[in-house]
């Protein structure tokens, strides 16, 4: 995995191997490995009983219960005060994520507004500040944001372990750069090293798209899901992929940008690549509300929530906007799914807020798909699990993430508690 900005140790991937490492190294990587996938098993399953979390992830109980010991008196694990009766021998105790000792902070840089959150463990929001600001350059934000983040971590009582941060458009996560935000003008601004210089916390960032798709995977629509794309219709587009449980990013972190992706249909406004058939500026929000404007169902000061808001109370102009954008998005996503053969297509943005619309995305896809492999797919396409205010929450998955890959990155206290 990627090192997050302010961590010296570079935690072990536990997929690639080592030739290089001690006898030493290869033991504490492998430990590793198992603490996480105790960790991911029981964030997935929720409190689990020893011997029932040794038969999930084929491991003894004499080693689960020395790793789960371990993890317990680093603070990650607790026993669940409620033992689980069996009708004869020992009571079972069954462990959990424990929710109480460690949180993480998730930061969404927006157009004049800084959403930032502390979550606990499992991704439950603890404290959030939104704040409104004057300007879109990087050092001001990021201040405001660092004043945001003390005042949380003071609220949240919760020791935290890193902040994860998130913004639209092109973000190298590995480079701990935006490559190019154009809402807030930003070019290959160095966004990681600036938060950690002001935080001092490790910190590890990521697009928004790639920071939803995470937070689906772990405490979301997608929940225990390895294979999954989730696909953004809003004012911006995109697409987060999640294959074999981990986040795929592409050779320049560029993947999921679906901005020019020809699609059908024509836009009165010209991408900035110069094409009116983008899918960006076709089938985005502004788009919703520019057509709503030319035919008189909104004023021009009015937006693409007030068509939500027209289609929801009935008016058949509006509905009918709507259900087009919707069968243009299911044809997007038909494509997608023949690419990328996923488990599940999760549904975020604007084109999710009224759900009878994933419906209609979903039947276009089923009909564009009927006579491939991809039809079963396009049956699992499901709204996201959360409403327009989770960019926040999305942006601290980014971080927990990380936690759960390498837990003793982050916690030292385990390495040391390892005997
Ligand atoms: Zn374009």
């Amino acid at each position: 995995m990627k090192e997050p900005t302010g961590t010296r140790e570079v935690a072990a991937s536990g997929t690639t191997s080592h030739p290089g490492k001690s006898r030493s190294t290869q033991l504490g990587d492998i430990r590793e490995q198992n603490y996480s996938t105790i960790m991911r098993e029981l964030m997935r399953s929720g409190p689990t009983a020893r011997t029932d979390l040794a038969a999930a992830i084929r491991m003894s109980t004499g080693s689960v219960t020395r790793l789960t010991g371990a993890l317990a008196r680093a603070g990650l694990l607790t026993e669940v005060a409620e033992p689980a009766q069996r009708a004869k021998g020992r009571p079972k105790v069954p462990v959990a994520i424990d929710e109480s000792t460690y949180g993480v902070v998730g930061v969404h840089f927006g157009l004049y507004r800084v959403n930032a959150c502390v979550i606990d463990l499992r991704g439950q929001l603890v404290a959030e500040v939104h704040t409104t600001e004057r300007t879109t350059r990087l050092e001001p934000l990021v201040r405001s944001a660092a004043r945001s983040v003390r005042k949380l971590v003071d609220e949240s009582g919760l020791t935290i372990l890193g902040v994860g941060a998130s913004t639209g458009g092109w973000v190298d996560s590995s480079a701990g750069r935006v490559q190019s935000q154009p809402v807030l003008g930003w070019q290959r601004a160095p966004l990681a090293t600036a938060l950690h210089q002001a935080t001092g916390l490790p910190v590890l960032i990521d697009s928004q798209v790639r920071a939803l798709a995470l937070a689906e995977h772990w405490f979301g629509a997608a929940a225990g899901v390895d294979n999954f794309i989730h696909l953004f219709v809003g004012n911006v587009v995109g697409a987060g992929f999640v294959f074999n449980g981990a986040p795929y990013r592409g050779a320049h972190s560029a993947a999921g940008g679906l901005d020019h992706l020809p699609v059908a249909g024509r836009s009165s406004e010209t991408c900035v690549c110069g094409s009116r058939n983008c899918f960006v500026v076709v089938g985005g929000d502004l788009e919703v509300a520019r057509r709503a404007r030319a035919a008189g169902l909104i004023s021009a000061e009015q937006e693409v929530y007030d068509v939500f808001r027209l289609a929801g109370s009935g008016d058949p102009r509006a509905r009918r906007l709507l259900q087009d954008r919707a069968a243009l998005v299911g044809k997007v996503t038909a494509t997608l799914i023949e690419i990328l053969d996923p488990e599940l297509v999760v549904i975020g943005g604007g084109i999710s807020a009224p759900v009878d619309h994933v419906a209609i995305l979903r039947d276009t896809a089923v009909q564009e798909l009927a006579a491939g492999r991809g039809g079963d797919a396009a049956t699992r396409i499901l709204p996201s699990a959360f409403g327009p205010h989770a960019l926040g929450i999305a942006a601290g998955a980014v971080i927990l993430d990380a936690v759960y890959r390498s837990p003793e990155t982050f916690v030292p206290a385990l390495t040391a508690n390892a005997g």
